[in-house]
């Protein structure tokens, strides 16, 4: 379970997040969308750690992680940006965090071939990241984050730097993934259509508020205001 409460955060002085109140289930596909500025990638980083709320609290779990470290929080992130270590290889890139975490090194081993099977990237573990096309880049990005076994996964955009027919195939495979795991996600685009195949529930932000949230099909056919039609593609 993941809970947002009162959640509030202002740059100088612009309030970006006005008040959000959200609470996610466990294993439940939360979609953030908005257009560009809206807050999105603020609001995540809130959840992730990577940014100070400016009021308000975060909850994973039975836990007020508010004011905790992002390696506290029992979180994963997929950015866009997926920097991978470009000396390592995709079984170092993937185990890295467990090696951190002192993880041993045969249960590491476990994890990274299970991560590599679900990722189909069994063959491809001894490559260097420059000798993989960008979906298998994103993989072992992806992999790299399930191999930690979060309580939750939080994705920015993940899907943006990949063409369209991979955009369309890393949908599946993250669909298939959240199948598999059952991991609390949050995940945040701005493309319609990744929000409507991916979402258990959408969030719609507008200008730093909730604007609706509701499944696909009840943003679509239910859309509270213009803004949300126009969003979703079926304006009332
Ligand atoms: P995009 O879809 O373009 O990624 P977003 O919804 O993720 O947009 P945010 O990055 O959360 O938007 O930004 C929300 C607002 O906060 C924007 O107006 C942005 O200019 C502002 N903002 C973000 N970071 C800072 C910062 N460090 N200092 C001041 N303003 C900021
Ligand atoms: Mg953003």
């Amino acid at each position: 379970k993941v809970l947002l409460k009162n959640l509030k955060k202002s740059y100088q002085n612009t309030q970006v997040i006005k008040n959000i109140n959200f609470e996610i289930n466990d294993g439940e596909f939360i979609v953030v969308l908005g257009p560009s500025g809206c807050g999105k990638s603020t609001m995540l980083r809130m959840v992730a750690g990577l940014e100070n709320v400016s009021d308000g609290e975060i909850h994973i779990g039975d836990s007020n992680v508010t004011k905790l470290e992002p390696k506290d929080r029992s979180i994963a992130m997929v950015f866009q940006n997926y920097a991978l270590y470009p000396h390592m290889t995709v079984y170092k890139n993937i185990a890295y965090g467990l090696k951190l975490h002192k993880v041993p090194k045969l249960e590491i081993e476990k994890k990274v071939n299970k991560a590599a099977e679900l990722l189909q990237l069994k063959e491809l573990l001894h490559r260097k990241p420059n000798q993989l096309s960008g979906g298998q880049r994103q993989r072992v990005a992806m992999g790299r984050a399930i191999v930690r076994e979060p309580n939750v996964f939080l994705f920015d955009e993940p899907l943006s730097n990949l063409d369209a027919k991979l955009r369309t195939q890393m949908r599946f495979e993250i669909k298939n993934i959240h199948r598999n795991v059952q991991t609390t996600s949050i995940y945040v685009t701005h493309d319609q259509i990744e929000a409507m195949t991916l979402a258990d529930r959408i969030m719609l932000l507008n200008k730093g508020e909730i604007e609706q949230v509701g499944t696909p099909s009840e943003l679509y056919e239910k859309p509270a205001s213009i803004f949300v039609g126009g969003f979703i593609g079926n304006p009332p």
